[in-house]
């Protein structure tokens, strides 16, 4: 197992692109750590440079209290799944396996016994014979993972394993690797830019945003209190609801008027900065509830998911088009009004997000 640590860590490309900048955390032995954010915010290229396939510019790595920045990528013991898993095309699946163990002088009996062992976990005893070209792209995809386990690495690096497969696929293989995860218990570091992989599979998760760590926590925390709006809206579905607003202090509350006039209020002792006026509120499509009393919204369209409903509001009354007063409340079961209904909602004051509008930092004490 191991331990990784990174101290300001940096990438810059040839040409100037800075890819990651001052990247520093620390991955304890078998912690499952889920890189997460939009395409080109820096999640491969740091899990290149932990691998060793991408030089570091900056900033130092250890690995197991090692420092490792000009350590061969052989001799980091990290095992490492692409995207693009390319197997041997002329190889059977038991021979493709068995590559990484030849390569490393193990006894035919050692790689007999391991081999059987991996296809027993990842379901591929019946394929050990047939070609690549024979396996669908979800057998395909558990050797490619067979192959990269095999070999009792210190940690495994994923980087998009699953990301050629089709929905239906993806989960079950999601499953399979949390299965693998809890029967390893070794360190993972897994990038994806699907925020729900991240939120089923990682302990910790990192979000990035232009080479730029966001914030570093578990799921929960992550959901519960996001530092700023960026990771706010990137982490749920459907996205958090935002309005702008402006906020002023009373004794112990504090009243937010959103730009559509409807007023919210906060428990001051909840905020950590009050010398801000203009703020974003906001607030997940679950923690608002349509009731007998409350602001009133214009049912816009609704979308029954089966198990729950995503009810579209707007705090306008007219039919202009998608705006700052637009919503989504999501209920459990079905609904049955209809679009152009009026209804009522309120906003569950415990479950506010408030950003200050101009730094999009969180103001809401953690
Ligand atoms: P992600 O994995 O989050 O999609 P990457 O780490 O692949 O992001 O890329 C981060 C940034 O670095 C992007 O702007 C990308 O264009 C740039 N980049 C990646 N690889 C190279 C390279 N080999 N040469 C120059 N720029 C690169």
């Amino acid at each position: 197992m191991a331990k990784i640590v990174l101290e300001d860590v940096t990438k810059v490309y040839k040409g100037g692109v800075k890819a990651v900048d001052k990247f520093s955390m620390e991955i304890d032995e078998g912690e499952f750590i889920v890189f997460v954010g939009p395409s080109g915010c820096g999640k491969s290229t740091t899990l290149r440079m932990i691998a060793g396939l991408e030089e570091i510019t900056e900033g130092n790595l250890y690995i197991n209290g090692v420092y490792s920045n000009e350590l061969e990528p052989k001799d980091r013991d990290l095992a490492m799944v692409f995207q693009n898993y390319a197997l041997y095309p002329y190889l059977n699946v038991y021979d493709n396996i068995a590559f990484g163990l030849r390569l490393r002088h193990f006894s035919k009996e050692e790689i007999d016994q391991k081999v059987h062992q991996v296809a027993e976990i990842f379901g591929l005893q019946d394929l050990l014979k047939r070609k690549p070209k024979a396996l669908s792209g979800g057998q395909r995809q558990r050797v490619a993972l067979a192959r990269a386990v095999v070999r009792e690495a210190k940690a495994y690096l994923l980087d998009e394993p699953l990301s050629n497969l089709d929905a239906k696929l993806r989960t079950q293989m999601r499953v399979e690797i949390i299965k693998l995860f809890e029967r390893l218990k070794t360190t993972f570091i897994y990038v994806t830019h699907d925020q729900v992989e991240a939120m089923t599979m990682g302990t910790r998760i990192v979000v990035m945003k232009d080479g730029l760590i966001q914030q570093i926590d578990t799921p929960v925390h992550l959901y519960d209190h996001p530092t700023n709006l960026f990771v706010a809206s990137f982490i749920g579905t459907p996205q958090m609801n935002f309005f702008k607003g402006k906020i002023e202090h009373l004794t112990k509350k504090s009243k937010i008027t959103l730009e559509n006039g409807n007023q919210i209020d906060i428990l001051k002792s909840k905020l950590a900065r009050t010398d801000i006026e203009d703020v974003i509120l906001g607030i997940r499509s679950e923690d608002i509830a349509i009731s007998e009393k409350g602001m009133e919204a214009r049912v816009r369209m609704i979308e029954t998911l089966g198990s729950e409903t995503l009810i579209y509001l707007s705090f306008d009354q007219d039919n202009s088009i998608i705006n700052n007063n637009d919503f989504i409340v999501k209920v459990q079961g079905r609904v049955d009004y209809r679009v152009n209904d009026v209804v009522k909602v309120n906003f569950n004051e415990n479950k506010l997000h408030l950003f200050d509008s101009i730094t999009e930092e969180s103001i809401i004490k953690l």
